[in-house]
């Protein structure tokens, strides 16, 4: 059977060949942007591994159906609590590596978000990663753009999970998850290259109409005075989800310079193409350019943690306003 992972195919091979050939590394660290795919490919490594029949993963199996099921006992997967992944997490994985298999010849250990790991967590896992007890295979994921100790990754063999292209997403939306053509089309426009995240969009109606609602936020805020906008970014400087939402202005105002540019086929929120006509006719050029700047050096302050809400500030005080449609001036109104 084929690897339960859409694209990243040099990545499969290369984990089927070290299986096929016995050479599998005792840890593996998968880095990627947010829901390429990470944990799916370190999970269908895991399956392989586990599997009983004679060509792994057969899918079949009731090892196979117990790691579908997420409970395969010689698979753990661990995930930050609060944000941190703690000493003690790492504690007692210790403690479970250190003991035989139950069922399979390995266990398999897939730590996700390992940047978060605490200094004394990632210390504290370094010596696993020295010294693995041999039926130990542990898979780290690292969001793109994080880090993590140079000591953590130098014992690990690194993988780096690129976006996949949009015609790719769209396919696997439509066959494996039966999303009729247009809809798989925005999501896998909307994705970046990113499945795990059109999936979520998917089954998660909050994430989505939160999108709708941010968007709308963007477009409100373009009219709106100082003390409006300051209000504003005060209240998104506490949202746990900031970084994301610029994320999606910067799609937005990606889409309003395409469109400037008559790349209309390259727009990924193709659900408001009107809106976006309408927006890209209303600025020039060099407006869009500066707040999608602007937009980029916000979120990397964001992540560098710095003061939230002066940078939204400073950031929603240099939204441009909109030109009034051509046709229309103000002495009309
Ligand atoms: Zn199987």
């Amino acid at each position: 059977m084929d690897w339960p992972v859409v694209g990243h195919e040099w990545a499969v091979k290369l984990l089927q060949q070290a299986l096929a050939t016995g050479q599998l590394s005792h840890a593996y660290l998968i880095s990627g942007p947010p829901q390429v795919g990470k944990t799916t490919l370190a999970r269908a490594c895991a399956q392989a591994l586990l599997c009983t029949a004679a060509e792994p993963p057969c899918g079949q199996c009731l090892a196979c159906r117990k790691v579908q099921k997420g409970i395969h006992p010689d698979l753990y997967v661990v995930a930050p609590q609060t944000a941190n992944l703690l000493i003690d997490q790492v504690r007692e994985l210790q403690r479970q590596a250190a003991l035989s298999p139950v069922e399979a010849r390995h266990k398999v250990f897939i730590l996700r978000q390992i940047e978060q790991a605490t200094a004394p967590a990632a210390n504290a896992l370094l010596k696993t990663l020295e010294e693995p007890p041999a039926h130990v295979v542990l898979f780290l994921t690292l969001t793109e753009g994080e880090q993590t100790l140079p000591t953590v990754a130098s014992r690990c063999q690194q993988i780096t999970l690129r976006p996949l292209p949009t015609a790719q997403v769209a396919q696997a939306l439509q066959e494996k998850w039966q999303v009729p053509p247009q809809r798989a089309e925005l999501l896998a426009r909307l994705s970046q290259g990113r499945l795990g995240w059109a999936v979520t969009m998917l089954t998660d109606a909050r994430a989505w109409s939160q999108r709708t609602q941010r968007l709308d936020d963007l477009l409100t805020l373009s009219s709106q005075n100082r003390v409006e906008r300051m209000r504003y970014a005060e209240r998104l400087s506490r949202q746990d989800d900031a970084i994301s939402v610029l994320q999606l202005w910067s799609s937005w105002w990606r889409d309003v310079l395409l469109l400037q540019h008559g790349c209309e086929d390259q727009v990924a929120n193709i659900d408001r193409l009107e809106v976006l006509r309408g927006q890209a006719g209303r600025y020039d050029e060099q407006q869009a350019r500066a707040f999608l700047e602007a937009l980029t050096s916000t979120g990397r302050y964001l992540e560098q943690n710095a003061n939230a809400q002066l940078a939204l500030e400073v950031l929603l005080l240099r939204l441009p306003r909109p030109a009034a449609p051509q046709g229309e001036s103000n002495l009309s109104r």
